[in-house]
């Protein structure tokens, strides 16, 4: 009877937020994490489909990635317009996934030079193309090939400045290979893009989980008591980062030990997925990404895999 009456509250909750118009779930939520830097956090299944942000500087604003969606996008400049009139100076894009980009024209429009690792430029418009499955349509592919790309790329770092305030702009390897953080100094504060995934799974389809983990390491050593700002989940400091490490290392020693034994395909999806379970069964996106994370990194581990720009791993 408990576990019937259960299972409806939980199917009604489930019914009301589909049944909610869009305009009542949040596309994303704003929170200050130093003076003048602010945290968009997307919820799950938000429309805006990732986390994005920005910070007012003395003379100017720098945003972090456009999200997923145009209006996703809108919304933030509107947020923006309501704290400051001062110019929109630059857009960064942590990386060249959809998910952080589409809104470009937005900020484009609105008058900033978007900057990114150079990886970004080159991939954005063929490597997202993937998304949309074997056979995209005629429509994915003109939208696909319509995203605004950087006009300012660089290789390894950029120093950005907003009168006094500077932001620090590193690329590191990992989740994509055109993956930057943006780093706050005055303010202790560091966008991670999806360098890091607060308590959620991460999408591992362009990953090198081994480049990864030193990025991790290099995260923690040079900002050791950072507010993080991941590209997807919750706002995170040292701790969130020490467990999202764990998950990438738990992931590649149970994927090891199950190759050893000689499981492929399913067969080894069913010996690890339990044991990631176990420990990681309450993070976001567990049902969603459990099992390609599994078969991404085996291909991984095996020397197998595609990376975006035609390279394997
Ligand atoms: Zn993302």
């Amino acid at each position: 009877m408990r576990s019937q009456r259960i299972l409806l509250v939980s199917l009604s909750v489930l019914l009301v937020s589909s049944l909610l118009p869009a305009a009542q779930k949040p596309l994303f939520t704003l929170h200050e994490v130093g003076k003048g830097i602010w945290a968009a956090i997307s919820p799950d299944r938000s429309k805006a489909g990732a986390n994005a942000g920005f910070v007012i500087g003395d003379n100017g604003v720098a945003v972090i990635d456009s999200f997923q969606n145009v209006a996703a996008a809108k919304e933030l400049l509107a947020a923006i317009r309501r704290r400051t009139n001062l110019p929109i100076r630059f857009l960064v894009n942590t990386h060249y996934h959809l998910d952080h980009m589409t809104g470009n024209g937005v900020f484009a429009d609105a008058g900033a030079v978007i900057v990114a690792n150079r990886n970004v430029r080159a991939w954005a418009r063929t490597d997202n193309l993937k998304f949309f499955g074997p056979h995209p349509t005629a429509a994915e592919r003109e939208w696909v090939k319509s995203l605004v790309l950087p006009s300012v790329t660089y290789r390894s770092g950029i120093a950005l400045y907003l009168g006094k305030r500077e932001l620090i702009v590193r690329h590191l390897p990992g989740h994509t290979g055109s993956d930057s953080i943006i780093a706050v100094p005055d303010a202790n504060v560091v966008f991670t893009g999806d360098l890091l995934w607060g308590h959620h799974l991460p999408n591992l389809i362009d990953a090198s989980t081994d480049k990864w983990i030193e990025t991790l390491d290099t995260l923690g050593r040079d900002y050791p008591t950072a507010t993080f700002v991941p590209g997807h989940g919750r706002i995170s400091h040292r701790a969130g980062l020490l467990a999202f490490r764990g998950y990438l290392v738990a992931l590649r020693r149970d994927i090891a030990l199950g190759l050893q034994q000689g499981k492929s395909g399913d067969a080894l999806v069913d010996a690890v997925r339990p044991e990631l379970e176990r420990e990681y069964g309450t993070w976001g996106f567990f049902a969603y990404f459990a099992k390609p994370d599994i078969l991404y990194t085996a291909e991984e581990l095996e020397g197998k895999k595609k990376l975006p720009g035609g390279r394997v791993n």
